[in-house]
């Protein structure tokens, strides 16, 4: 991930804080847009501090650090926690390939699964992150193209905040609500979508140019 991969996924949370934020609304305190454009914000300032020169590790690193000092509720510290975790198993030789992005997401559903104590089903963000894991691993990317990796990724993601949308919530300010949170998106879910999609939109666009 280079610099304008960061920046597709900054400009994607900026323009998405009100769905985001509708989101949440339905199911806690309607604050989860307003916290990922914060974070976004920060990560963004934090990226300019680290300069042109920034690898994937820096630009992980200093997004880790920015949003874990800037954002409050959930989902922002435990997203920082999973991009300093992902900085760890990245170094300067890391291409970014099928093998790197299952290290990049394995590091980072681990440290959610263990700082939130939570798991596949939870309704969280989760159930878009692991799903991505999933589809990166050796045996799910066997003769596919990267682009093709891709989009399956993309594919079961979205499948997952779908899911999300079937089951009661069991951690986070939504678990209050149990079964009454059956049918609504989760928020953190959404917005691990919006990442990856962001993410996947830059890549397609590299790959072609
Ligand atoms: P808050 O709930 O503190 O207002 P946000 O609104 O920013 O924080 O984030 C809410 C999101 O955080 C939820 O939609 C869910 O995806 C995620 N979340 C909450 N608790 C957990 C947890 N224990 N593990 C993983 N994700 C969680
Ligand atoms: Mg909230």
């Amino acid at each position: 991930m280079t610099r304008a991969a960061a920046e597709a996924v900054i400009k994607a949370l900026l323009s998405e804080k009100d769905y985001l934020n509708g989101l949440d609304e339905k199911l806690g305190d309607g604050d989860h847009g307003s916290n990922m454009a914060s974070g976004a914000l920060a990560a963004k300032e934090a990226l300019d501090e680290a300069g042109d020169e920034a690898d994937l590790k820096k630009i992980l690193q200093a997004a880790g650090d920015a949003v874990i000092m800037n954002v409050g509720g959930t989902a922002g510290p435990l997203y920082g926690a999973a991009f300093l975790a992902a900085a760890e198993v990245v170094n300067k030789k890391s291409a970014l390939d099928a093998v790197t992005l299952e290290k990049i997401f394995g590091a980072a559903v681990e440290e959610i699964q263990k700082r939130g104590n939570s798991q596949l089903g939870d309704k969280t963000m989760l159930d878009v992150l692991i799903p991505i894991r999933e589809a990166f691993k050796a045996e799910k990317c066997a003769g596919k193209s990267f682009e093709e990796i891709l989009t399956a990724a993309r594919d079961a993601a979205r499948d997952g905040l779908e899911f999300t949308k079937t089951i009661a919530a069991k951690k986070g300010r939504a678990a209050s609500l149990g079964e009454k949170s059956i049918g609504f998106e989760d928020p953190g879910a959404a917005s691990a979508l919006i990442i990856f999609r962001a993410l996947c939109g830059y890549w397609k666009d590299s790959l072609r140019n």
